[in-house]
């Protein structure tokens, strides 16, 4: 079966080059892994007994860069496909839990795969055929992550592992092994040594994948390591009867249900973060949170701004959170307003994270999924007439009403009135038309 891999012909090509030349050459890692699954692959790495200056001499006429230069890995670009070409090597010590203290070239490509990861990781693919030294083929049937020797050790090694296994148990849908999962969970904590760039790629990538909801909830550990401030919110009781669910059981089963792009996914997992620090009981013992969608904002931003994500996303989640409890209306005229004021896709976001908040909380809805149904139609109409204006594409800005003699809060009063009446119908986006009314509007004042 193995002989039969749809492997790309160029990262074939990569490898029996190598071969060819003398050197042992495998593909290695997750490409074999996704080859086997008969899913496309991620990226393809290869590893070789052949130096990096070997594997530079035999692609001289082939385009290649020098990657990760301390660990000796170039880039072959075959035929516009680009394969990480890699060393063997067995790793020395480590002794803060992120990065072995050395790392020394091997000839043995048994060694390079001993350092790897998790079973179904540490697999290869030699022109002659597959290396499995650690039962990963056979964890692949049984759709676990597991270890490659002592977890407790791997784990304490490079702490970036625990998360890579939830992200790989995500993407995949697969269990984590027994053993695993335990040793996971005592190292968790030790994330906290690990750049937070890596801690956030591995992370985004989690809460993206299909297997997310049943992952952060058997670890909840994992988000809190990522961010934070959602630690109050795992296990707190919401004492109301319109929630089934803990403030963070409530917020994971909204992530499963906005679609899986980071903003969205953050926002949904952080939309009640302010849920804990303002609860209130009344006197028939009923809980409240009133003002919590405002006291999440600055928790969320520092939690974002913390797991280093970029920026674009974070005001994009944080803008969500902010809004989460905007009451919505089936109007054009509110479709209207919000998409100009938010942005048509942003609006439309928050019409998803609306729904699935709802749907997340374990009780009936009164009606609320039709409503937003209903306003999405109207944005999407007015979206389809080109009719979601935004300041940005009116035909006049800051500056004509500068000129138009307007100053202040009024150029920004002038304008905004002019694109709702645009928005109406009522004026065509002009240039002309729009200047002869800011013309109006300075007489006015
Ligand atoms: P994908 O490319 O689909 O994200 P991958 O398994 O290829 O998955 P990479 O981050 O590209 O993930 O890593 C390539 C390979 O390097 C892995 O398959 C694994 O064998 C090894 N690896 C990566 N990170 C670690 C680590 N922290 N500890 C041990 N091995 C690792
Ligand atoms: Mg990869």
């Amino acid at each position: 079966m193995a002989r039969t891999l749809p492997w790309d012909p160029r990262a074939l090509w990569v490898v029996e080059q190598l071969d060819r030349a003398g050197y042992d050459a495998a593909l290695v890692g997750g490409c074999v892994r996704d080859a086997l699954l008969s899913l496309p692959p991620h990226d393809y790495d290869a590893a070789t007994s052949a130096l990096p200056e070997q594997v530079e001499a035999l692609f001289a006429d082939t385009p290649r860069f020098a990657t990760g230069s301390r660990y000796g890995t170039i880039t072959v670009v075959a035929g516009g496909l680009p394969v990480e070409v890699t060393t063997f090597r067995r790793e020395g010590d480590y002794s803060d839990h992120r990065r072995p203290d050395r790392v020394e070239f091997t000839s043995r490509l048994e060694d390079d795969l001993a350092r790897r990861d998790f079973t179904i990781n540490a697999m290869a693919w030699r022109p002659g055929g597959l290396v499995d030294r650690f039962g990963g083929r056979a964890d692949l049937e049984r759709r676990l992550v597991r270890c490659v020797g002592d977890p407790d050790r791997r784990f304490e090694e490079d702490a970036l592992r625990t998360l890579r296994g939830l992200r790989l148990a995500a993407q995949l849908d697969f269990a984590l092994e027994e053993d695993t999962a335990a040793a996971l969970r005592r190292h968790l904590p030790q994330l906290s040594h690990v750049a937070r760039e890596r801690v956030c790629a591995e992370f985004l990538r989690l809460i993206c994948s299909p297997g997310a909801g049943r992952v952060l909830l058997d670890f909840p550990g994992g988000a809190v390591q990522a961010l934070p401030e959602l630690g109050p919110a795992v296990g707190f009781d919401q004492r109301n009867p319109h929630h089934l669910y803990d403030v963070y059981t409530h917020s994971v089963k909204t992530l499963e249900g906005v679609s899986p792009s980071p903003a969205l996914r953050l926002a949904a997992l952080l939309h009640d973060v302010g849920k804990p620090s303002t609860f209130t009981l009344d006197g028939s013992g009923v809980g409240h949170f009133y003002g919590h969608d405002r006291a999440g904002v600055p928790l969320a931003d520092r939690a974002l701004e913390g797991l280093r994500v970029d920026r674009a996303t974070r005001e994009r989640a944080v803008l969500l959170i902010a809004r989460h409890h905007l009451p919505v209306e089936d109007s054009r005229k509110w479709a209207g307003r919000w998409a100009r004021r938010l942005g048509t896709r942003a609006l439309l976001e928050l019409l998803e994270l609306k729904g699935a908040d709802g749907a997340a909380c374990g009780t009936p809805d009164g009606g609320q999924r039709a409503l937003l149904d209903r306003a999405r139609a109207q944005v999407l109409a007015l979206e389809a007439e080109g009719a979601c204006l935004t300041l940005r594409e009116l035909a006049v800005d800051g500056r004509d009403a500068l000129a138009a003699g307007l100053s202040g809060p009024a150029v920004g009063v002038a304008l905004n009135a002019l694109l709702d009446r645009v928005a109406q119908g009522e004026l065509n986006n002009d240039r002309e038309a729009l200047l002869r009314e800011l013309d109006h509007f300075q007489e006015g004042m």
